[in-house]
Parts: C-alpha cells; structure tokens; sequence
C-alpha cells in the first residue's frame, strides 16, 4: 500500500512521502498529513525483539512507502549511530510510579535530536530520488535550542548546507557558544540584530524571494527547512513509541494486548501527535496526557474545545514549551474536522484573522477521547522533580516534571492506574540551575542551558 501525504488545507495536493519531505511546509500553509496511517502488522513480541534500528526501520517503511529498503536503512543506520551514547537510543527508566522514555541520549541532550539526527538523510535521499541536482541548504530561525540540534544534525551531511540565524542578544551565553563552536564544513550561524520574530521574518523573506531562488539555482542550491513541522521530523518520533511498548512487553512489564497510557510535555504537539499516530498504528495506546506549562492555550483547548492564542505570554522554567500557536494541532484539527482541508482552512483563518478558533466541545469528546490536556504551574513543576529525586534518587529536568505533574493529576482526576509511559524530553543537566533549586541545592554560578 502506498502512503501519500496531503496538505490539511488542499486536498489537491498530494505528494510521495520524498516530495513532502523535501517541501516541508505545503505552498498553501497547510501541513502534509499521511492519506491513512498503516497497520503496524508486525507482531508486538516480534518488535520486541529487535533493536531501535530495526523497529525504526519496521514503523518508518510503513509510512515513507516510496524509499526502498536500502535507502531507509541507509538513513537510518546513519542517524542513530555511535551519536547517541546507549546503544538502546531511548533506553525505558522506571521511576516513581511511571517509565520514563529518555529521548536525551543524542548529540544535544534533547529529544529534537531524536528527528533531527535522521532528517538530514531523509532529505539528501529525497532529493536524490526527485531528480534535485542542487545542494540542498537549510534556513533556521532559532531562539537557542532548536538552532544546534539542527547544525548538529546537518553537520557534514554531504550534499547539504546549514545557516542558522539567531537574535544576537536573545539566547544564553551557552547556547550562543553551543551554536558558535559547531564543528563542520557546511555549517554557518548569524547573530543578528532584533529578536526571534525577526530572524524568523527574514529566513521567510528569503524562502518566499523567487529572485533569489533562481539566482540560487543557477550556482546550484535550493532552500528548504527542518522545522518541526516536517513530516521527516514527525514520522521517526512514532518509532520510540512503538519501541518503548515493544520492550516494556518483551520485559513483562505488561501483559499482551494491555493498554498502556503516554503523557508528553508538550509545545508545537509533535511529539504527542506521534505517540497518536502509534497509536492509530495500533500501539495499545489508551490516553495520551498532553502536559502543558504555565502557557496552557492547549490544556484551555482541551477543556473547551476554543484555541484561543490571545493571551500573555510567560516565560518559563521550561522554555521549549513556551509556546501559544501549537503547529502540529493543525493536524489533529484537520482529524478532527473529518479530514476537510476547507474546514480546516476556515478554523485556521479564524485563528490567523481573529486570534482563536471554536473546534466545539462536543465534537473534541466525541473525535479525540483519547487525549486529556493540563498543566503545571511553575511551583508544582519544582515540587516534581523533588519529589521524584527525594523518593527515588532519579532526576529529571524541568520539561519532563511537567509532564510527571500533570501525570500525578491525571491519576488523581480519573483513578486510572494503567502502566503510563512519560516521556522525558531533556536532560536535566540541560536545566542545571532549575533542577538544582528545585531539588533544594542553589547554585547561583551554574545556569540552564536554556535560560532566556
Ligand atoms: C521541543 C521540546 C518539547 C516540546 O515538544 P513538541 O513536539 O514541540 O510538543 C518538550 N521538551 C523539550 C526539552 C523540547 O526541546
């Protein structure tokens, strides 16, 4: 069965797995959404049995239809390599009532290099396979972390290019150094003048120049982008899904069959989105908890069915969910509007044009029962990590205690005593300052990697 993707806004374009890759974001600003998600029709105890590499090629193959074996292999042995430093890739700690699925053993400490590590291979591939000549190279905007998971990422990938660009005072001293001191030939990063939205602008401006496209062209390069929105990234976060069920059965943790819970700390809604897709795989996937921080535009939607993006904006001890426009959700909203690209063009341009969108309460219950939504305020988030180092000895960063908070939560709100997998998406020597005052030990001379 082949597997096309097509845009949430224009059911007229429809693209190979290789083309949507390559694209990205659909010319209408629609995202690419698989036409159905396959069957995962591989016994579990089977996967259970097989390595990352394997399972990741498995779950992968399933949705890139149009790689060959040895294309998908080739990408996949490339990325999750000797970069990550367990050979399990994202190993399963169980810890205070729950498994804690690590995606911080790659190359920058979080879980972006779970995506961003083979990205760069599925792009070089897919451009080989659509007949590109050019080099392909990456505009990035970043506020900080984002920026080196990707130069990590693309850092010597022949026939690629990276330019990262930066606010020039707008990230931490370490995460400007972490960006400066990239290693590789093909890797480039400015500083520069303004803020995040304006770099962001400017790498719009610049992807949208068709003068400058074709003046590109001729010296033989095109533009592309790895933001989160790519289906390149999306597709191989499902694989550590399918792995961590797989395992948690191969080591009897759970019986066949049982139904697990999941519960991500959640920013743009990828990482959750593809514990769904698992799920729709058909991983027994009960509820998938989406944890919010003190920027709770998701939590407010899942209890009222209204994304509403007007609001303040707070800045947390858990920067990479601070965030009011959820990317990803366009493509749960697009699910849940019966896959009609004109209705979700319509929710859309109610967001754009008037700062929030009614999907209906009603409709949310009836569609996606699956998922649960709330948060953590900044004290709660900080009695979490605590709490986990004080009963268990295991610390986790500031990200992942908020999604072991709204856990707590989600137990006390609804009884469920299911087997819950957390997903833990940093580091907490990531976080060190945070971590530390949280756990009662102040440091004023360490600071977060991530601090604004
Ligand atoms: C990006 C990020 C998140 C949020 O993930 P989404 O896929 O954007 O929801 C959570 N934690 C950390 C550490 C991250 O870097």
């Amino acid at each position: 069965m082949e597997v096309k993707y097509v845009s949430t806004r224009n059911k007229d374009d429809v693209k190979t797995a290789s083309q949507a890759i390559l694209q990205g974001l659909a010319k209408d600003g629609g995202l690419y959404v698989p036409t159905e998600i396959p069957k995962l029709d591989i016994p579990m105890e089977k996967l259970g049995e097989m390595t990352y590499q394997e399972v990741a090629y498995e779950v992968m193959s399933r949705f890139f239809t149009d790689f060959t074996e040895e294309e998908l292999k080739c990408c996949i042995n490339s990325a999750y390599d000797s970069k990550f430093d367990t050979e399990e890739i994202a190993p399963l700690v169980k810890a205070h009532g729950a498994y804690y699925l690590e995606l911080f053993h790659g190359k920058t400490i979080a879980f972006k290099d779970m995506a961003l590590s083979i990205l760069p291979y599925l792009m070089v591939t897919s451009a080989k396979k659509n007949q590109v000549k050019n080099d392909i190279v990456i505009l990035t905007a970043t506020s900080g972390d984002t920026g080196k998971a990707a130069l990590a990422g693309f850092a010597d990938v022949p026939g690629t290019k990276i330019i990262v660009f930066y606010p020039k005072d707008g990230v931490s001293p370490i995460q400007k150094q972490q960006m400066v001191t990239q290693t590789g030939e093909n890797t480039f990063v400015v500083g520069i003048d303004g803020n995040f939205d304006d770099a962001q602008t400017g790498v719009k401006k610049m992807f949208n120049d068709s003068e400058l496209a074709k003046e590109l062209d001729e010296a033989g390069y095109q533009f592309s982008s790895a933001n989160s929105i790519n289906i390149g990234r999306l597709i191989p976060q499902v694989v550590y899904y399918v792995s961590a069920y797989a395992r948690l059965l191969h080591n009897e943790a759970i019986q066949p069959g049982e139904e697990i819970n999941v519960a991500v700390p959640t920013g743009n809604f990828g990482n959750i989105l593809a514990a769904y897709y698992a799920k729709q795989m058909g991983v027994p996937i009960d509820r998938l908890i989406c944890a919010s921080n003190s920027n709770r535009v998701l939590y407010d939607f899942f209890s009222t069915g209204n994304y509403d993006r007007q609001r303040e904006f707070q800045l947390t001890m858990s920067p990479s969910m601070d965030i009011l426009i959820s990317s990803n959700l366009e493509r749960l909203i697009y699910r849940i509007l019966d896959n009609d690209p004109a209705k979700t063009k319509a929710a859309y341009q109610a967001l754009n044009e008037e700062g929030s969108t009614d999907i209906g309460k009603e409709l949310l219950s009836v569609k996606v029962p699956d998922f649960y939504g709330n948060f953590a305020s900044e004290d709660e988030t900080k009695a979490t990590i605590k709490a986990v180092y004080e009963d268990t000895g295991y610390v986790i960063d500031t990200h992942t205690a908020v999604a072991a908070a709204v856990y707590e939560k989600y137990k006390a709100d609804t009884k469920d005593t299911k087997t819950t997998v957390i997903a833990s998406t940093a580091s907490p020597y990531k976080f060190t300052r945070s971590v530390m005052q949280a756990i009662g030990q102040d440091h004023p001379e360490l600071s977060d990697t991530s601090a604004r």
